[in-house]
């Protein structure tokens, strides 16, 4: 049977170069490489996304998502198929099976759980729930990989814990999907890259850190772009390096040169060690993101929603057919069918 990759990429709001480099781009690049020999599953997670604020429409949003994905590079194959997962009925059915097959305890236990919901009674069980959800967009197509930022790497634990779990009590149901280390060795060295806040590189780049400088939004001006990395903090060393314990700043622009270029950032921190120039190298990374900025931002422009929406209805005839089966099977197992 031929692997599947499964990846999504929730949009509530403009994304930042953070999410392009840290997850968009290395979605791209391996559904690119795989999408000849598997199955690479794209979704546009729609029903996470309510479990937040969305600033603008939602509908404006999912286009956008898969927009994103078009203008980063996805190449469409008939490997490639693209869904919005609320037109699946079979993830919120899964998921409620899954429910009553998870603790409390071990739900409670999700880091974005405590952070997103912040132990507040008005938290909506949404954000305590969505790991179920998560579960069930993996399970119910058999994904072998799911390529995700690292906050969500607890996320695939606990996936793999209920589907070991299920297929213990009831039989052969669904495939684990791999752990973390193949995970993380199928995503290469660039998997779970995070991308630093420009002014204080010891803090990851976030939406909702307040300052302009801090963060290179995707509909940046490039020029702009370009000013925010030659403004970047780095550090009073006399000279390049790269270690993000000592000098954060400066290995943050190796890597971003690193992930615009794809190469390893191992090789871009050779080529750069010991050089006394850190202007030289900040040049250089504005020019790369500038260009990066250029480029997304033309392809954006050129993409219609009409062009998005005309590939929904083949992926979700395929998603539903792929669902529907397991989910058929799981009701079964369990004596509802
Ligand atoms: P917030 O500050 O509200 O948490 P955010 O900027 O962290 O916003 P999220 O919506 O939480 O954005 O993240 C969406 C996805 O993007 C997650 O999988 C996360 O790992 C990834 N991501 C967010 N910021 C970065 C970053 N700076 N570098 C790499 N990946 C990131
Ligand atoms: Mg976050």
């Amino acid at each position: 049977m031929k692997k599947t990759i499964l990846t999504g990429l929730r949009v509530n709001s403009e994304l930042h170069l953070g999410h392009y480099l840290g997850v968009l781009l290395p979605m791209v690049r391996l559904a690119n490489k795989y999408s000849e020999e598997y199955n690479v599953n794209i979704f546009v997670p729609d029903l996470h996304s309510i479990i937040s604020p969305i600033e603008g429409s939602l509908k404006e949003n999912m286009i956008r998502s898969m927009k994103y994905f078009l203008a980063a590079g996805l190449k469409i194959n008939e490997n490639v198929h693209i869904y919005r997962q609320s037109h699946v009925p079979a993830h919120a059915e899964l998921a409620w099976v899954l429910n009553c097959h998870a603790s409390m305890g071990e739900v409670s236990r999700m880091i974005q759980y405590k952070e997103k919901g912040e132990g507040k009674d008005s938290a909506n069980v949404g954000i305590f729930d969505y790991p179920i959800l998560m579960a069930a967009d993996i399970l119910l197509y058999d994904a072998n990989y799911v390529p995700v930022g690292e906050d969500q790497f607890q996320h695939i634990e606990l996936t793999r814990n209920l589907a070991t779990r299920f297929n213990n009590k009831y039989g052969e149901v669904f495939t684990i999907p791999c752990p973390e280390k193949e995970q993380a060795e199928f995503m290469g060295e660039n998997g779970g890259v995070r991308i630093r806040d420009l002014v204080n590189p010891e803090k990851k780049m976030s939406k909702s850190t307040p300052g302009e400088n801090s963060k290179i939004m995707l509909s940046d001006e490039p020029k702009k772009a370009g000013k925010k990395i030659k403004s970047a903090t780095t550090d009073s060393f006399s000279e390049v390096d790269f270690d993000f314990r000592t000098r954060p700043g400066i290995s943050n622009l190796l890597q971003i040169l690193a992930l615009v270029k794809d190469k390893e950032v191992k090789e871009v921190a050779k080529e750069w060690r010991g050089k006394t120039s850190y202007g030289e190298l900040k040049s250089e990374v504005a020019d790369a993101v500038e260009n990066l900025l250029e480029g997304f931002q033309t392809k954006l422009s050129e993409i219609s929603d009409e062009e998005v929406l005309a590939l929904f209805p083949e992926g979700e005839k395929y998603a539903n057919e792929v669902a529907n089966k397991k989910l058929d099977k799981v009701y079964k197992i369990i004596g509802l069918r």
